[in-house]
């Protein structure tokens, strides 16, 4: 660790230093090996002007029902007020807002055009190629008027699914509000994802409609997607009867005549007068299936009532939003969860204005989100570790080029942020002085569970640290018991949540196993935990990726921040493989930073040494092998089960929601070297 301020990095001895007994708790699922001891408060004037104060956190242990009912009265517009804030009855089907009914595209857009503020830029749309569009909500209500009408005239109706495969620009968030709107259920799939992925999905969710767009761009070319869903529609027995194209690229793309019909002649002919009606609280909002990091992709259904509530609480506490004046961006694809939670929910519930971008980070140049922040002077940036590490990687000269003192706020999101790369984000990006919100959650809890309160947490490198109000995370043992300080074991939930999935489409017996069969009446998230000596919790990786070395379990996210706390790593995955005289043994795979040398084994050696004196002997991984890339899903999060296939000699499994297919060969070659 380098020696930032304000305080320095302590380091422990390994488990295997201490004597037999004293190894921590009994049952520990993790050493607890990596410390970090620098806090940065919030300045008094942050504090002074925050959104929310410590006093949500007393409010809502005191009674979570209520708290979650107060918020949904003050955050959202309802048609019909509801009668019960939470019915857990029939557990783990949870109702929340029983009887009450609203509708999220009215909450959404037309009530802030009701309330005067019709002229505020909701979207400011960047494209690839540098064409902009700004919607204010005024327009944009328009729009998704005109997308329903449109929608309902293919005859989607309430209940029915929509999928939607379309590439980061303003008729995504368009179409999954109108959807909303008119109660069809969408389940977006992402654009970089094969015809055969698009498939499944649709299949799954036997989707009567499909949006799509002729291509997109990715890395200044022209970037297909109308023919996948071509390909995904090839065989007899799909439900689909409709399918939208946006005009988005301008490529040639095959047309089926009745079943395909452009955008532009059937949402924006289509008449701009449409009255929301309340849905009920329960009322299915989406599909949407897991990044599929761990396995087969699990299709997670999300209700109305209670993600609204959630989604757009965490964004105004957890971004200390200020809608009138703050300009926020979150880098994430509508694909995944954070895109539909925190671009196509949250903001626009709240009024804010936010930042589409349509593309990669190094089109045209690896200056191109900077540049972005400097032009809209966005205050609140969203984004993912994996993005900051790349930025790392290239070189902080990169962003000092931009005015970025905009930047108030910087999110987290994805992965666990390594130490380094987090002192990275606040010193090169935030100016040493934007609070940074590591914000732990997943597609299955639909909105924020675990982050700091910029106005009132000092926060920590690397640690998402508390439960938000109204959210009863623990850390537990093998047998359910809460871990004391200082130890590690399984994250869990104890107590239901508004945002929480209702369940897997289709499959509620897959549902109770995955989630709830772990532990008796707790949601078990599948994430390894500690809890650090002030009781802030630490993710630690996957369950399934701990790693057994001679008896002791070590998390692959410790070992991966200590190989980045080098100077020369920009990004490490770590995975257990089997070794015959240990059980397991530790394999890293690194990525050099732009700048760093490799001297071959001498690198390896001085990184094997550095984890030792970081962490301890016992994580010192047995072999380093350093790679041009690591194998990630489109939403960047690293997939150690490809690795560990290479790592033990095996093929690799199922790559098909990789980003980049041919990752693995890249490995492989490199390897052979
Ligand atoms: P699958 O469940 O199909 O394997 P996935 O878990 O990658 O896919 P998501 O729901 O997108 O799909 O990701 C949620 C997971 O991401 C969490 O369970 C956790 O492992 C990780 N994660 C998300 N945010 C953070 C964070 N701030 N810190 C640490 N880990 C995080
Ligand atoms: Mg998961």
């Amino acid at each position: 660790m380098s020696q930032d301020t304000p305080s320095s990095t302590a380091t422990v001895p390994s488990a295997s230093a201490q004597p037999a007994g004293q190894q921590g708790h009994q049952g520990d699922a993790f050493a607890n090996l990596l410390h970090e001891t620098r806090t940065f408060p919030p300045s008094p004037e942050f504090a002074a002007d925050a959104v929310v104060t410590a006093a949500e956190y007393g409010e809502a242990n005191a009674d979570r029902p209520a708290f979650w009912a107060k918020k949904a009265r003050e955050l959202l517009t309802w048609s019909k007020d509801f009668t019960q804030a939470l019915d857990w009855s029939n557990p783990p089907f949870a109702k929340w807002f029983v009887g009450g009914e609203l509708n999220a595209a009215y909450n959404a857009l037309d009530r802030h055009v009701e309330a005067g503020n019709g002229d505020r830029v909701a979207i400011y749309f960047e494209g690839e190629p540098g064409d902009t569009r700004t919607y204010t909500y005024a327009q944009l209500t328009e729009e998704v008027k005109k997308a329903a009408n449109a929608f309902e005239s293919l005859g989607v109706a309430k209940g029915d699914r929509v999928a939607v495969y379309l590439p980061m620009i303003p008729e995504a968030v368009i179409t999954l509000l109108a959807c909303a709107r008119i109660g069809a259920v969408h389940s977006v799939v992402f654009g970089g994802f094969s015809a055969e992925a698009l498939r499944s999905r649709i299949d799954d969710a036997e989707a009567k409609l499909v949006v799509t767009a002729d291509g997109t761009y990715r890395r200044g070319k022209p970037s297909p997607l109308k023919a996948a869903v071509d390909d995904a529609l090839a065989h007899d027995g799909h439900t689909v009867q409709n399918v939208v194209v946006v005009k988005r690229n301008g490529q040639d793309v095959d047309w089926t005549e009745g079943r395909d019909h452009w955008w532009a002649d059937t949402v924006d002919t289509a008449p701009a007068e449409h009255t929301a009606v309340g849905h009920d609280a329960e009322h299915p909002l989406y599909i949407l299936y897991t990044s599929g990091t761990t396995g087969k992709p699990k299709g997670i259904l999300h209700t109305t009532g209670g993600y609204l509530t959630q989604t757009a609480y965490t964004h105004k506490a957890v971004f200390d939003l200020h809608p009138e004046t703050d300009v926020y961006w979150c880098t994430a694809d509508v694909g995944w969860v954070t895109g539909h939670s925190y671009v196509a929910y949250a903001p626009l519930l709240n009024g804010a204005t936010q930042v589409m971008y349509e593309g990669t980070p190094d089109s045209p140049h690896q200056g191109r989100w900077w540049e972005i922040v400097e032009k809209y002077k966005v205050s609140i940036l969203y984004t993912a570790p994996t993005a900051i590490r790349t930025f790392m990687k290239w070189g902080a000269e990169i962003p000092a080029k931009y005015d970025l003192s905009s930047l108030r706020v910087l999110g987290s999101v994805g992965e666990p942020i390594n130490p380094e790369a987090w002192m990275w984000y606040r010193k090169v990006i935030g100016g040493d002085k934007a609070p940074i919100v590591d914000t732990w959650w997943q597609t299955e809890t639909g909105a924020q569970m675990i982050a700091p309160l910029p106005g009132v947490t000092a926060t920590k490198p690397g640690s998402a640290q508390v439960p938000l109000p109204g959210i009863a995370v623990d850390v537990v043992d093998e047998m359910g018991e809460s871990v004391p300080n200082g130890h590690g074991g399984f994250l869990v939930i104890r107590e239901p949540w508004p945002s929480m999935l209702r369940g897997i489409w289709g499959d509620p017996e897959r549902f109770k196993d995955t989630y709830w069969s772990r532990f008796e009446s707790m949601y078990f998230a599948g994430d390894g935990a500690k809890k650090d000596e002030d009781g802030d919790i630490w993710l630690l990786g996957r369950v399934d990726d701990v790693m057994n070395v001679s008896g002791h379990r070590l998390s692959t996210t410790e070992i991966e921040s200590a190989l980045v706390s080098h100077p020369s790593v920009a990004e490490a995955a770590v995975v257990g493989a089997t070794d015959e005289t240990t059980g397991q043994a530790v394999v890293a795979f690194v990525i050099l930073r732009g700048d760093a040398v490799n001297n071959g084994d001498a690198t390896v050696q001085e990184l094997r040494n550095h984890v030792g004196k970081e962490i301890g002997p016992i994580a010192k991984p047995k072999n380093i092998l350093v790679v041009p890339e690591l194998p990630k899903t489109r939403s960047g999060k690293i997939m150690r089960r490809l690795l560990k296939d290479v790592a033990e000699g095996r093929d690799p499994g199922d790559a098909t929601t990789l980003s980049d297919p041919t990752i693995m060969q890249q490995i492989a070659a490199s390897l052979r070297k």
